[in-house]
């Protein structure tokens, strides 16, 4: 079993809980021990009553000071102030030590000023604990020519002395640095943690991420792509202070795809000599300047690459095996919570959806209406609205069955996309009831769109239980256009629902107001230019900016 040395709790909680004072225990301890070794020693061994004193004095001394430069001076370590004073503090005790070290414990000045070497690198630092020991070397070389001080062999001490220092100082300033390297590194990674929970939105997870990795990395330039098929599309880029837009590119023999298709991260320490191990394609992301190191790591889930994070410097061995071990790290949470945005995302979007044709719901629909009319306000651009109901659906459902009505409102939706643009949309206002939106669109353009969505209906069959062929039901439309006819989304509606209801109350399969209304041609309709290339209908019709 372990042994595990522990303090009584009651010291524990009067002991302060904080960094440097952790790394201070081995040396307190050894203080403690030594003066109470000290303390034996001049209670104990047959001395004159003047040295007895003289080493009671520094035993006792010493524990006190130890203890109350533990409980006070260590923890607040990092202000100057206190610094200074802790500087001065260990230089006198160690001359004072030199001074009376002729009848001190042997061995006590030694061990003594060895441990508030390393106690001052733990504390301070470098800088600090080389001026220390210069000020003691220099006052005790004073000392020393002025006769106050008596040592043998001063010189080969110093020798030993400054040996042992740079030894002891060097390891535990060494030690020191990976321990407070590390320390930064987890704590970045925790702030990471809670940075990226802190949203679900896509876009701000990148945000947040190229941010975490700009704070935690000295890097000229970096950027996050993420993997689309064979193409990845690299959503920050950032070169020397400057931010470039997203941008998409192929998955060719890049140094990235090579990361990419490993699923294993890449650090190139001189891009010249390293480079053509690769063999791989020079493609400039950002400045057109070529990078000197480079490290790429892929971005993980579930065993999955969904893309990659790059930085790169323009100097040569800029990148450690450390910053390769906190990027990893960076990208693997990074890479869940891409994961969970774009899941958040899939539902969002599915929620928006009619589940039947993928068009946008009633709510959904009104939302994009609201937004889209006031765009249209602002740029001074019509807007056309147009509504659509299916002529005597139930009796379609009634004579064919409910199946075939669900397929016949699917090619309906198909036969609407395939005459409208990408900056269109199409809602499922209720049954078998549709709305289109149509930004940027006059009344006599919107006439001919509807013209022409009436035209192919005519032309598509589907086919019964018995396999027959069977026209689809004919479809009855009203349109009406903002500005000019109404200003706001609720007249708007209105208007366009009032016309549809007397295009049914005309006869059905109608489209009012017709053609005269808007000043088309009754010949025009069907040699308009045709509209935008057939919508692919797989993809959620929601823009995404
Ligand atoms: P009108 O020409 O006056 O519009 O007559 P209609 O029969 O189309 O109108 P009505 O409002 O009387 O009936 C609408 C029908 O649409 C009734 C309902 O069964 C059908 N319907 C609504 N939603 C769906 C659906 O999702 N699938 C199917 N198959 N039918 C639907
Ligand atoms: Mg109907
Ligand atoms: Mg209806």
């Amino acid at each position: 079993m372990a042994f595990r040395f522990r303090l009584p709790s009651k010291l524990l909680h009067w002991l302060p809980n904080s960094q440097p004072s952790d790394l201070t225990w081995p040396s307190v301890l050894t203080t403690l021990v030594l003066n109470g070794v000290l303390v034996g020693y001049a209670l104990l061994a047959p001395l004159t009553p003047e040295v007895k004193r003289v080493n009671l004095g520094f035993g006792l001394g010493g524990w006190v000071l130890t203890c109350m430069a533990f409980r006070w001076i260590f923890p607040h370590s990092r202000t100057r102030l206190i610094m200074y004073l802790g500087l001065i503090l260990n230089a006198l005790i160690i001359l004072l030590a030199f001074y009376f070290h002729t009848v001190l414990l042997p061995g006590y000045t030694t061990v003594l000023g060895i441990t508030l070497i390393i106690l001052t690198a733990v504390l301070y630092g470098r800088r600090a604990t080389y001026g220390l020991f210069a000020t003691v070397t220099l006052a005790a070389t004073g000392l020393y020519a002025m006769g106050w001080l008596h040592v043998k062999n001063l010189w080969q001490q110093a020798m030993l002395f400054f040996l042992t220092s740079v030894l002891l100082t060097e390891t535990v300033l060494r030690l020191r640095q990976s321990y407070l390297q590390q320390l930064a590194h987890l704590n970045t990674l925790n702030r990471a943690a809670e940075a990226l929970a802190s949203t679900i939105e896509y876009h701000q997870v990148i945000n947040v991420a190229c941010s975490l990795v700009q704070e935690a990395l000295q890097a000229d330039a970096y950027y996050l792509g993420l993997v689309y098929g064979d193409r990845m599309r690299l959503e920050l880029i950032y070169d020397q202070g400057e931010f470039f837009p997203p941008t998409e590119i192929s998955l060719e023999d890049t140094l990235v795809t090579h990361v990419i298709h490993q699923g294993k991260p890449l650090l190139i320490h001189d891009m010249e000599i390293e480079r053509c191990k690769y063999k791989k394609q020079v493609r400039y992301v950002g400045q057109p300047r070529m990078s000197q190191s480079w490290l790429g790591v892929p971005m993980i889930v579930g065993g999955k690459v969904i893309g990659a994070i790059v930085i790169a410097s323009y100097r040569k061995h800029a990148f450690t095996a450390r910053d390769l071990w906190l990027l990893e790290n960076l990208a693997r949470q990074t890479a869940l919570a891409i994961e969970n945005a774009r899941h958040h995302l899939k539902v969002e979007e599915r929620a928006r959806l009619d589940s039947l044709t993928q068009v946008l719901n009633h709510n959904a629909f009104l939302e994009v209406l609201e937004r889209e009319l006031a765009q249209a306000r602002v740029l001074g651009s019509p807007l056309s609205l147009i509504m659509l109901d299916v002529d005597h659906f139930k009796e379609y459902n009634d004579t064919f069955g409910h199946l075939l009505g669900d397929q016949v409102l699917q090619l309906i939706i198909e036969t609407v996309r395939r005459h409208i643009k990408r900056t269109d949309w199409v809602g499922r206002w209720g049954g078998e009831e549709f709305a289109v939106a149509l930004p940027n669109t006059t009344g006599a353009q919107a006439y001919q769109v509807a013209q022409r969505i009436r035209e192919t209906l005519r032309q598509v069959h589907v086919s019964d239980r018995t396999g027959n062929p069977v026209a689809l039901p004919t479809v009855s439309q009203g349109i009406a256009v903002f500005p000019g006819e109404a200003s706001e989304v609720s007249g708007l509606i209105d208007l366009a629902d009032q016309r549809l209801y007397r295009a049914k109350s005309r006869g059905r399969d109608q489209i009012e107001p017709g053609p005269r209304h808007w000043g088309v041609e009754g010949d025009a309709e069907f040699s308009v230019a045709p509209a935008e290339p057939k919508r692919d209908t797989a993809k959620v019709p929601i823009k995404t900016h």
